[in-house]
């Protein structure tokens, strides 16, 4: 099936006389016919669920859906976006390891990656996603186990070569791990272009309505483990009847070790209530993001044009450095969120957003409602004008994200206010 019947259809298969929608198994527990039987579950040798803390059958079908709209051999769902993304690397490093990671990503994971993994003795450095091959060749170390990046980067919105990452990391015998958020399987599909797990908040363009927090770590199967850099994936895992996960889970080895072991020990799992929600999300996620797409590159083209707008951030613009990487790796479009500098001094800017109406002041990005933050005066209020500048965000700087409205109503409320 192709993609959009996916989103609609996949990982819920109803059999005759049961329920068409797939249904919340809002159970902790399951049932066995034999004391063997567990055993075997156990053992990984039958199919089935132990405990809602590792799997739970409402989750088992979008992990389905999710892993194959990435193109992938298995998922897992987490509570949030920030315990998926600290699973997935807790899944292979540990104290000693050293992180590769893109300096241009979301702010929750460099404080993540930059204090809360440091304090774990895991070793962190930042990159620019523009440097050279050479250089990145260059930044990898011995004890280097990952290389991270985003599609598009939250808030910077820059795009990453993910080739020329993937070439490095896997001359290395590393993997390539992929924050897929903004741009969601339905433009971007980065199996495909060599990375190896992707990670996603759910919690934004997956879900698409800002209801529901949530995470989720892919894997696309095709990895090697077997170089000796990972003995997690190739020795016995005794705290797991001595599995060892590339040789009992050859297409899974990364989703089964990161459940088994990570999720059971850590417990950060997705609730089946909020699975069904997004679940609900993903049913139209092809639809949403053609629209938030379009609406974007309009909204984009209006800002771009207009007097008072000093410059225009959004990588489907013809303009915008990062084009020929965006016709390359998303050409159906590059997603809702856009950011502008608007002529004038932070005083401005407030007056600006105090203006909106259609469009709401939110933290959040990325759901079905237009919505408007102005950082210099609220996320990031307390630097000072030089450190803004030197975090990338300029005073006058205005972060959108283009919800599924009109957009000539989007359009006239940001005329209105400036
Ligand atoms: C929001 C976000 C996260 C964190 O996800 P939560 O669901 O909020 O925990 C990670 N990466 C990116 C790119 C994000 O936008």
């Amino acid at each position: 099936m192709r993609i959009e019947t996916d989103c609609v259809q996949a990982g819920y298969n109803p059999t005759n006389g049961s329920p068409r929608v797939l249904p919340i198994y809002q159970s902790t527990t399951y049932k066995y016919d034999s004391s063997e039987y567990l055993g075997d579950l156990f053992d990984l040798k039958a199919e089935g669920h132990i405990y809602s803390r590792i799997s739970n059958p409402t989750l088992a079908c979008v992990e389905e859906k999710i892993a194959k709209l990435e193109s992938g051999t298995a998922a897992m769902l987490a509570s949030s976006g920030q315990s998926a993304i600290f699973l997935a690397i807790a899944n292979l490093c540990g104290s000693g390891s050293h992180v590769l990671s893109s300096s241009k990503i979301y702010g929750g994971t460099i404080n993540l990656m930059d204090v809360s993994l440091r304090r774990l003795g895991i070793e962190i450095s930042f990159i620019d996603p523009d440097a050279g091959l050479e250089e990145i060749r260059g930044a990898i170390k011995p004890n280097t186990k990952l290389i991270y990046g985003e599609t598009i980067s939250n808030p910077s919105l820059v795009v990453l070569d993910i080739e020329k990452f993937a070439k490095a990391a896997h001359e290395n015998n590393i993997p390539l791990m992929i924050d897929n958020t903004f741009t969601t399987p339905i433009l971007c599909r980065p199996f495909e272009f060599g990375a190896d797990i992707v990670v996603h908040s759910a919690s934004k363009y997956l879900d698409g309505h800002a209801v529901a927090l949530g995470g989720v770590v892919a894997e696309s199967g095709k990895f090697d483990w077997s170089s000796g850099k990972f003995p997690g994936f190739t020795t016995p895992d005794e705290s797991y009847h001595g599995l060892i996960y590339s040789k009992d889970a050859p297409n899974t080895p990364f989703i089964t070790k990161a459940r088994v072991q990570l999720m059971r020990d850590y417990g950060a799992i997705m609730s089946p209530h909020t699975a069904f929600l997004l679940n609900l999300g993903l049913e139209t996620l092809h639809l949403r993001m053609e629209r938030h797409s379009e609406n974007a590159l309009i909204v984009s083209k209006f800002l771009e044009s207009h007097p008072k707008i000093e410059s225009v951030n959004y990588p489907g613009l013809e303009s915008n450095k990062y084009h020929e990487l965006q016709k390359k790796y998303f050409p159906k479009g590059s997603s809702g969120v856009v950011s502008f500098n608007i002529k004038g001094a932070k005083a401005d800017c407030v007056k600006f957003m105090d203006n909106l109406k259609l469009a709401a002041i939110v933290t959040h990005v990325a759901d079905a409602r237009t919505g408007a933050i102005h950082p210099a005066s609220t996320t990031h209020r307390q630097l000072s004008g030089a450190a803004l500048k030197a975090a990338g965000i300029g005073e006058a700087l205005i972060r959108l994200s283009v919800g599924l409205e009109n957009v000539n109503d989007i359009i006239e409320d940001i005329e209105n206010a400036l």
